[in-house]
Formats: structure tokens, sequence, C-alpha cells
């Protein structure tokens, strides 16, 4: 297949004159979403009411959405459930591999891993007791950190800050080697690169779907375990739609099948109505010709901006094989740069304490765009336009 990038980019609605490089934290608008939203409440919430849940399928949407996320990620049908946020998914995959492995009590993760993940792991792992710990390495240690303490490990594949990616089928063939588990971050990986978690042989993966997946703000994440652990694997977040029977009423906890378990509570069907508008992209986009394409785009954004502002430093790798499909820069003045890039219509963001973020998304930017953000950066450099009072204002979200 070959994608035709003209025809995925006129399912999105993007502002006029707008350049929009932040994809990998808030994918855009897909033109459908809202129309699909609005038929869930008029004439599913509307008119079915409680009845929707059987009439309209809502009790299987988490599921039936999770197939569609599978084959994006190289998991096979009925390893994918959706609901919650990435945090709680997190929580959930530490909680029933740390089970898995209990004469362990290590959970080993890089330091680079996005807050979150880590913080989620030091509160679980402060409600098991005093002999668990989270030890975090270099992103570039971990593979010489992992040793038969190690439970799990815990990584995010593609760097949120710089766009590294870790090897994922080699981390996972060391730990299991060393008898670990392991948790994969997708959140910058889904939608944006091929992933084979099956071939990577990786135990749990949890991701997000309001970044590379374009679900909304809010729109809920994604939990798969393999097929060797879905039936083994407890939920610790045990709710009732996890439960084998919900409407059994059963006062004690029996799992369900498999992935199904993975479930907590009740459903999103709001924000899934926007996430499966958004999937539909991906009935004619091939993710290897989106890799390929950011590849391309990203090469182009580091030469153009190489060349013309010596004073930033590229953050990623040089090698485009070790990155996702993002690219960071350095500056000290970072933040007012990047408020002065917004000024002008170039959306990216700002990661703590110095990173200039771009996310390079083919579904929806080419090349004549990257070009231009890197022009209008390279004017905001060349004249300091960044150096007034007001870029230098931090906002809540940055
Ligand atoms: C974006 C991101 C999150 C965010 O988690 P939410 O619960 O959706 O807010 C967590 N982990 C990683 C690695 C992320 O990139």
């Amino acid at each position: 297949m070959t994608t035709d990038f003209t025809a995925t980019r006129a399912l999105f609605d993007l502002p006029e004159g707008m350049i929009y490089l932040d994809g990998n934290s808030l994918g855009p608008l897909p033109r459908t979403a809202a129309a699909r939203v609005g038929r869930t409440v008029t004439e599913e919430w509307g008119k079915m009411l409680i009845t929707g849940w059987n009439r309209a399928g809502w009790m299987d949407q988490p599921a039936r959405i999770g197939d569609r996320i599978a084959r994006l990620i190289g998991a096979p049908a009925g390893s994918v459930v959706m609901g919650d946020t990435l945090s709680i998914k997190v929580y959930q995959a530490l909680a029933s591999a740390l089970e898995l492995n209990p004469g362990r009590r290590v959970v080993l993760s890089d330091i680079g891993n996005f807050p979150s993940d880590l913080y989620i792991a030091e509160g679980l792992l402060r409600t098991l007791g005093e002999a668990y710990t989270l030890r975090t390495v270099a992103p570039e240690d971990v593979a010489a950190a992992i040793d038969d303490t190690v439970a799990v490990l815990l990584l995010t594949e593609v760097d949120y800050r710089t766009g590294r990616r870790h090897d994922m089928a080699a981390l996972t063939a060391l730990a299991h080697e060393a008898g670990a588990l392991t948790v994969w971050d997708l959140a910058h990986s889904a939608g944006a690169v091929p992933l084979d978690l099956v071939g990577a042989g990786a135990d749990f993966a949890v991701g997000c779907t309001y970044k590379y997946l374009n679900s909304g703000p809010g729109g809920p994440a994604f939990i798969y375990v393999s097929e060797a652990l879905a039936d083994r694997a407890r939920p610790a977040l045990s709710g009732w739609l996890g439960h084998e029977a919900p409407f059994a009423f059963d006062p004690r906890y029996r799992p369900g099948r498999g992935i199904e378990r993975m479930r907590v509570g009740t459903p999103p069907i709001l924000q899934l109505a926007a996430l499966e508008a958004a999937l539909d992209v991906w009935d004619i986009a091939d993710i290897h010709d989106i890799r390929a394409k950011s590849i391309e785009l990203s090469e182009a954004f580091i030469a153009a901006v190489e060349a013309a502002c010596p004073t930033l430093t590229l953050a990623s790798p040089r090698d485009p094989i070790q990155r996702g499909s993002q690219v960071s820069f350095r500056h000290p003045e970072g933040y007012a740069i990047m408020q002065a890039l917004i000024a002008r219509g170039v959306i990216g963001d700002f990661r703590a304490p110095d990173i200039l973020r771009f996310g390079l998304t083919p579904l929806y930017i080419g090349l004549p765009e990257v070009l231009r953000a890197a022009e209008i950066l390279a004017e905001i450099m060349a004249g300091d336009l960044w150096d007034r009072p007001e870029y230098k204002a931090r906002a809540r979200v940055t």
C-alpha cells in the first residue's frame, strides 16, 4: 500500500495558517469526530438512554476499539482493551507484572521516563511495602542494569523529551533471560512508528490515544497483555467491569476472561466515539509509510534548523532509526523561543528544563510546513525575537 498523504490530511481539520508540530502531545481534530460524537449524544444517549449499553453496543466498545489499536501495535485481536487514562494503565500493568514475579522486589526504569510513570511506580511500591524499590538508571545503561533482582522492567519506548527509542525486542529478550517481566509504555510510539509487540515478546504494554492517535483531550488509554499472561495476570484495580460476570453482582471478585479483566469501571463512551472516528484514518494510512515520511520530514527539519540556528543543539538522536516521530533541540531560553514560535503560528511545545519539542506527523503535516517552521525559527533566533518579557512568563501548561 502507498499512503496518499493528501487524502489523510483531508481527514483533519487544522486552523488556517497554523503549522501544528504538536501532534505528539495532542492530535488535531478529525473532520468526522464532531458528527460521530454528536450522533452518539443525540441518537444513542438521547434516544436510547440506558438501553444504549446493549442496543448501541456501548459495553463492547472498549474491546472492539482495542482490536483496532491492536492492529497498529503488532498485537492480536482480543489482546487490547480501552479505558481510563494512561497513568491508571501503568499502575494496572505494573501491579499485575509484580504479582506474577513474586520472588523479586525491584522495578527497573530509566531517569528519562515520563514522570507520571515513575510517580505511579513509586506510589504503587509504597503500598507494597519497604522491600520494594524503584531503580532508575540512565537510558543507555538500562541493558547493563538488568539483573536477577529485577522483577519488572518498566520503560517508555520513545522518550518524551528527546524522542530516543529503546530497542524493545532486545531489552525484552534481556529481561526475560534474567527472569524479569516487561511493561512498555507506547505513549509516543502508537501511531508514530511500526510496532511488533508479539514479535518483541512484550508482556504488558500501555499507551494513550490523544497523542498520535488523535482521540482528543482526555481520550481513553489502552492496555495490552500477552496471550501467555492474559488469563494469569491478576488485576489490582479489580473493578466491576473486569469481573467475569459484572451483572451477576457477585460480592466476590472473579477476574474476567483474558484482557477483559483489565477493564475497571464505566467506559467513556463519548470519548470512545471520538477515538473511533479518529481511527478511520488508519483504513487509508500504512504505518510503514508514515514512518518513512516522518524520517524524511525530521531529517529535513534538523538540516534546516542546524544550518540556520547554530545556538540550538540537537537533543534527539542523530540517527533517525533511533528516534521516534519528534525532534527536540536544547536552548537555555527554550521556553521564550517556543512562545515566540507559537505567537507566529508554529505550535510546538517546551519541556523543562531547556527542550524545544516538535512533533512531525505525516498524516497531516508535509515538507513545506516543516521547512517554513524552520525558517520562522531561524528568523526568531537571528533577531533575538524571543527576548521579550511576554514570552518569558510561564503558563500553567507548557
Ligand atoms: C503522555 C504520557 C502520559 C500521560 O498520562 P495520562 O494519564 O494520560 O495523563 C504518561 N506516560 C507517558 C510516557 C506519556 O508520554
